[in-house]
C-alpha cells in the first residue's frame, strides 16, 4: 500500500494507534501471556522451532539474498515460493522489504538509511522502522526488476495471506496451543532475530573490512539468523550468496542454497571474487600505517644521527682550524724573533768587521810610510856617499 493509497482514517491516528504498531504490540503481549494459558508440548515446541527456522530462511535466503541483492537465480515458480515463505514471517511484502533494504545499502548509516542505529537510535533501528507509518507504502521504483511480476505485486499487497494460512495450519496441527507457539512465539522470535541484523549487527561484533558504515561480524547473530550475522562481510560485498566468507563462518542459508543448487532448484550462486576477500582489510590498513610510521621514525632517527655527526665534524674541524691558526701565529712570532736576532747579529758582525778593517788599513799605511821613509833615507845616504866618492878625483 503506497502513501497515497493508505486510508485517511489510519493516517489521522496517533503513531501508537496505527494498525501495524497495534498488531505488533498485541502479538508481543499474546506471545508472552498465552503460553501460560495454553501450556506447552513437544508438538508445539517443534512447531515453534521449525517455523522459526523456515521463516528465518524465507527472510535471509528469499527476501534478503534473492529479492534485495539478486545473489542467485531461480525459476519464476520458486521465486514465488520464496516470496510466500518470506511473507509468512510477517515482515510485510517482498517488494516493500527488499526495496527498503536496497536503500539501507545505498545510504548506510546516513540520514536516508531507514534503520541506522547511528542515525535514529537503537530501538528505532530495531523495531521503529517497520512499525512506523513513515515507511508504510511500497515504492515500486526501488525494485522495478521484481515489481514487473503481477504475482509478486499481489503478494506484496496481500502480504498477510501466507501468515493467515500458516496460523490455520498451526491450529489444524496442535489447536490453540499450536497457534500460540507456532504463529505467536515463533513469529516474535523471528522478528527480533531479523531486526538484530539492523540494530545489533551495526553495534556489536568485530570489523574485518573497512566499510563506510558501522556493520560488524558476529557469530552469535550468524547462528540465530542462519548466516546473516556476517554483516560486515555483507556490507563489504553485498551481492554474494554466501555471507560467511570462510569455512569457519557458519552460514546455514548458504548451505541450503548449495543443496538446492545441486537439486537444480536455484543456480548461478554468486561468490565474492578472491581480490574482494583481501580488499580493504581493517588489519592491513593499520599494519600499513604502523609500517609507515615505523619507517618514518627510523628515517627521523637516521636524520638526527646524521645531523649529530655533521655537527660533531664541524666542531672538530673548527677546533683544528683554531689550533692551526694558533700554531701559524706562534711560528710567525718565532720567525720574527729569529729574524730580529739575525739582524742584530749581522749588524754587530758588520760593525766588528768595519772596525777590524779600519785598524788593519791604519797598520798597513803606517808600515808603508815607515818603509817609504826608510827607503828615502837609504837613497839619500847612498847619493851622499856617491857624491863624496867622486869629489877627490877632480882634485
Ligand atoms: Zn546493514
Ligand atoms: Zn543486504
Amino acid at each position: 500500500m503506497s502513501e497515497k493509497t493508505r486510508p485517511t482514517v489510519v493516517k489521522a491516528l496517533p503513531f501508537w494507534l496505527q494498525t501495524s504498531l497495534i498488531g505488533f504490540v498485541l502479538i508481543h503481549v499474546a506471545s508472552l501471556a498465552l503460553p501460560f494459558v495454553v501450556g506447552v508440548g513437544l508438538k508445539s515446541l517443534a512447531l515453534c522451532f521449525g517455523l522459526y527456522v523456515m521463516r528465518m530462511w524465507g527472510i535471509t535466503a528469499g527476501y534478503h539474498r534473492y529479492f534485495a541483492h539478486r545473489s542467485y537465480k531461480t525459476s519464476r515458480w520458486f521465486q514465488f515460493v520464496l516470496a510466500w515463505v518470506g511473507a509468512s514471517s510477517v515482515q510485510k511484502g517482498p517488494l516493500w522489504w527488499a526495496g527498503l533494504h536496497r536503500m539501507h545499502h545505498r545510504w548506510s548509516d546516513t540520514p536516508r538509511d531507514i534503520h541506522s542505529p547511528k542515525q535514529r537510535g537503537f530501538w528505532y533501528s530495531h523495531v521503529g522502522w517497520i512499525t512506523a507509518p513513515d515507511h508504510d507504502g511500497t515504492d515500486l521504483a526501488l525494485i522495478p526488476d521484481f515489481a514487473k511480476y503481477p504475482e509478486l505485486r499481489w503478494i506484496d499487497r496481500f502480504h498477510w495471506v501466507p501468515f493467515a494460512v500458516l496460523t490455520a495450519l498451526c491450529f489444524a496441527i496442535d489447536g490453540w496451543r499450536g497457534v500460540v507457539w507456532g504463529a505467536g512465539v515463533s513469529t516474535v522470535l523471528g522478528w527480533h532475530g531479523t531486526f538484530f541484523i539492523n540494530s545489533l549487527a551495526h553495534v556489536w561484533g568485530s570489523r574485518r573490512y573497512e566499510t563506510t558504515d558501522t556493520s560488524r561480524n558476529n557469530p552469535v547473530l550468524a547462528l540465530i539468523t542462519l548466516g546473516e550475522g556476517w554483516h560486515n562481510n555483507h556490507h563489504h560485498y553485498m551481492n554474494s550468496a554466501n555471507q560467511g566468507f570462510f569455512w569457519w563462518e557458519v552460514d546455514v542459508s548458504y548451505y541450503t542454497l548449495r543443496a538446492l543448487a545441486l537439486l537444480g532448484v536455484v543456480r548461478d550462486l554468486r561468490r565474492p571474487p578472491a581480490h574482494v576477500l583481501r580488499d580493504k582489510l581493517v588489519g592491513a590498513a593499520e599494519l600499513a600505517s604502523a609500517k609507515f610510521s615505523g619507517a618514518r621514525a627510523s628515517a627521523e632517527l637516521k636524520l638526527i644521527e646524521a645531523r649529530t655527526a655533521v655537527g660533531q665534524a664541524v666542531e672538530s674541524a673548527e677546533l683544528r682550524l683554531t689550533e692551526a691558526r694558533t700554531a701559524v701565529g706562534q711560528a710567525v712570532e718565532s720567525a720574527e724573533l729569529r729574524l730580529t736576532e739575525a739582524r742584530t747579529a749581522v749588524g754587530q758582525a758588520a760593525s766588528e768587521a768595519r772596525t777590524a778593517m779600519g785598524s788593519a788599513v791604519e797598520n798597513v799605511t803606517l808600515a808603508a810610510e815607515t818603509r817609504l821613509t826608510e827607503a828615502r833615507d837609504a837613497v839619500e845616504s847612498a847619493v851622499e856617499s856617491a857624491v863624496d866618492a867622486t869629489a877627490p878625483a877632480k882634485n
